[in-house]
Formats: structure tokens, C-alpha cells, sequence
């Protein structure tokens, strides 16, 4: 699993082609996953949840605005930006003898946390030592915005409205992007030119798209849409909110 931005300089990789792209696990990246499933097992989902939570800690202590986290074949890297720079700092850790992503993280939350502390016992200030680490680990050729989620909108719909879209042919961008109401109407108006019963369509095809019609017209009179904020390819973590999210779906 890639972030957008090269993972790690020492061993670039890149994504394949989309249509050669396999679904693997989010938490370990095995390719033994079941259809529509993002985790190969509840236990793997839940053993890096568990580490991503410890990782709170010292993202707190380093005053974190935005983090990433990815892997490779591997590595693990933990991309961090505070909130009082805009350049990212990286911190990698090796995936020794076949360790999964989760416990290389463990690994590198323990390693970061004790250097934190041996700079802290030399009486260096607790934001001090958060700073040197930070600054020994920047990364210049990271893009910053490669790391900023973004705030992705989507629109709220039942499985009958979902359904309603496809008897409709609207794409769904449409009612993010769009006039939906007015895509709405067009698009009533061009399947009932096909399929009314007058026009020599036939009637229960076109009943489904009259009920697909009033379904949607419905959802126009409250629209409720739902936003996520995610990464394509990585986790992410925003610092106001103290949350990690899972990767956007690709
Ligand atoms: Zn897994």
C-alpha cells in the first residue's frame, strides 16, 4: 500500500496500472481477502487499530497537525506534520524478518518515544525535544498538501435511492457537482421519451422509472450528504480531531 507520495526514497516502488491493481488488506496488505472486504481478518484489522491508537501519544507529544502512515513490502514510514511547520518529517522503520505493518509501527512509536526521552533526560524542554526530533527527520521533497486529507462529500443514499440513480442513469457525481434538480428533470424527461407506454415503451419499466423519479425528487427536497476525511493509499490522521482513517477506497 502507497501513498500518493514516494513512499520511501531508498526503494521507490510504484503503484501498478489501476487494472492490474489487486485488492489487498488495509492493516497488512495480504492479497488473501475476500471480496468487498478491506481487512483480511477482524484480528488484523484490530492489531494495527490497537497501534495506531498508541501512536496518539507521541503524535500528541510532537504536536501533530496531520500524519500519514503507509507501507511497502518493506517498510513502515509515519509522516508527520506539526502544527507549527509546514514540512513533513518521516520516520521509517524496517520490516525485519517479516514483520506485519503493525508491529514494524509498534517498533517505531518505541524507537521515536525513547530518542524523545534521551533528548528530554539532557534537559532539553519537552517542546524542545519534540522539535529537534522532528527537525533531524525532515523530509524536503515531500509535497506538504500529500499529506492534508481531504474532506470528501459524498451524498447519503438508501438502497432504494442508490437503485432510483441507476434506473435514472445519473451518475452519482452529479448530485455533488451538479444541478441535481434540474439533471433530475432532463433526466426524467429523456427516459420517458423512451420508455412511456405512449411512445411505445413498456409500462413497467417505465412505472419503475416514474417511482425512481419521485424517490429521487424526494431526496432533493433534504439532500443529506456525509464527508469523510481520507487518503487515497495511506492512513491518515488528523491532529484537531486525535483520529486516524482508514484509506479512501481506489
Ligand atoms: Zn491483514
Amino acid at each position: 500500500m502507497l501513498c500518493n507520495h514516494e513512499l520511501i526514497p531508498k526503494k521507490p516502488r510504484s503503484s501498478p496500472p489501476p487494472e492490474t491493481r489487486t485488492r489487498r488488506c488495509v492493516a497488512c496488505g495480504s492479497k488473501d481477502i475476500k471480496p468487498g472486504r478491506r481487512y483480511c481478518s477482524k484480528e488484523c484489522r484490530q492489531k494495527l487499530q490497537w497501534t495506531l491508537s498508541l501512536s496518539k501519544g507521541l503524535l500528541q507529544t510532537l504536536n501533530t497537525r496531520y500524519a500519514a502512515f503507509s507501507f511497502t513490502e518493506h517498510y513502515v514510514a509515519l509522516d508527520v506534520m506539526p502544527t507549527w511547520s509546514n514540512e513533513i518529517s518521516r520516520f521509517v522503520y524496517e520490516r525485519k524478518s517479516g514483520y506485519a505493518p503493525a508491529h514494524a509501527l509498534k517498533e517505531l512509536i518505541l524507537e521515536a518515544g525513547k530518542e524523545w526521552h534521551r533528548k528530554r533526560s539532557r534537559r532539553i524542554s519537552r517542546s524542545f525535544s519534540s522539535q529537534s526530533i522532528l527537525e533531524e527527520k525532515t523530509e524536503k521533497d515531500i509535497n506538504p498538501d500529500s499529506i492534508k486529507p481531504n474532506t470528501n462529500k459524498t451524498p447519503k443514499l438508501s438502497a432504494d435511492q442508490k437503485k432510483a440513480l441507476g434506473h435514472l442513469n445519473i451518475p452519482i457525481d452529479t448530485l455533488i457537482f451538479g444541478d441535481y434538480v434540474e439533471e433530475l428533470k432532463k433526466a426524467f424527461r429523456q427516459m420517458a421519451k423512451i420508455h412511456h407506454p405512449d411512445k411505445g415503451g413498456d409500462g413497467e419499466r417505465f412505472k419503475e422509472i416514474k417511482s425512481a423519479h419521485e424517490s429521487m425528487v424526494e431526496w432533493t427536497e433534504t439532500p443529506k450528504f456525509q464527508s469523510n476525511s481520507a487518503l487515497p493509499g495511506c492512513w491518515s490522521y488528523n491532529g484537531y480531531r486525535n483520529r486516524w482513517s482508514p484509506p479512501l477506497r481506489q
